[in-house]
């Protein structure tokens, strides 16, 4: 059976549960997470995300709040009791981080930052570990071995699609990673089909697939007005698209009764 990782004693990621995590692409005001933290709180989400450290293309397009940003996800995590995941790109930033994220974030264009996984391999908090963006899947594995090795074993992968010829979408979501990452390692899967498509209206369809196909769950972007967002908005769903996808999963899940 696929690994439990422990968030708190009363949630977990992996085992027999499929998670839902959802927020906006970046941190960008505290109205804007106040807004989303009401809506996520009352569908019952119970992991927000939120980068507040944006790895952008673009040195001059919006690179997050910083710390402001963490300590914006911190209030809305003290005042609605979710947890919050965000990236960090910096080993420096690993210890300042600690009080205020439950699972730190290792994004796409940092999978073979070894420093980097080293160092958060050196904390007790769980991790996320997107793939590569250009990664094998070998060299997935092998980017976990270098946060398991200095003893971090609450390791959740998360496949985010790689980069191929095609370019309709944004991504190839690889949906084949999941099955084997689940017989190569004993680590939970989740798929990110914000990213894994670029397009708002494939998020639903690659959501269904990743349920199918035995994912241990999705993290979504989602955004009040998409159009507006700061970052990724064509990928992001608006509120009502995403209670729509997850009243569609939720249902789903129950008629495939494969869990
Ligand atoms: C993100 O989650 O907003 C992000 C930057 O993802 P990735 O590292 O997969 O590109
Ligand atoms: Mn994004």
């Amino acid at each position: 059976m696929t690994k439990e990782i422990k968030i708190d004693d009363n949630l977990i990621i992996g085992g027999e549960k499929f998670s839902i995590i959802a927020g906006p692409c970046a941190v960008e005001s505290e109205e804007q997470m106040q807004y989303i933290a009401q809506f996520l709180n009352q569908l019952g989400i119970k992991i927000i995300r939120g980068g507040a450290f944006k790895p952008r293309t673009n040195p001059n397009s919006f690179q997050g709040l910083g710390f402001d940003g963490l300590k914006i996800l911190k209030d809305i995590k003290d005042s609605y009791g979710f947890k919050v995941i965000s990236e960090i790109m910096d080993p420096r930033d690993i210890e300042d981080a600690y009080r205020y994220v439950d699972i730190y974030q290792i994004g796409s264009r940092n999978m073979q930052n070894y420093s980097l996984l080293r160092e958060i391999g050196k904390t007790d908090k769980p991790v996320l570990l997107k793939r590569g963006m250009s990664a094998t899947i070998n060299e997935w594995i092998k980017a976990s071995e270098y946060i398991s090795i200095e003893g971090n074993d609450k390791i959740i992968l998360c496949e985010r699609g790689i980069r191929t010829f095609e370019n309709y979408t944004r991504n190839t979501l690889d949906l084949m990673s999941v099955p084997i990452m689940k017989s190569e390692t004993k680590y939970p899967v989740l798929i990110d089909p914000s990213h894994g498509t670029g397009r708002r209206e494939l998020v639903l369809p690659a959501s269904k697939a990743a349920l199918a196909i035995g994912a241990d769950g999705l993290i979504i972007e989602i955004h009040p007005e998409p159009d507006k967002a700061l970052s990724d908005g064509h990928q992001s769903l608006n509120f009502n698209e995403f209670k729509i996808l997850v009243n569609k999963i939720k249902s789903m899940k129950k008629s495939l009764n494969i869990y």
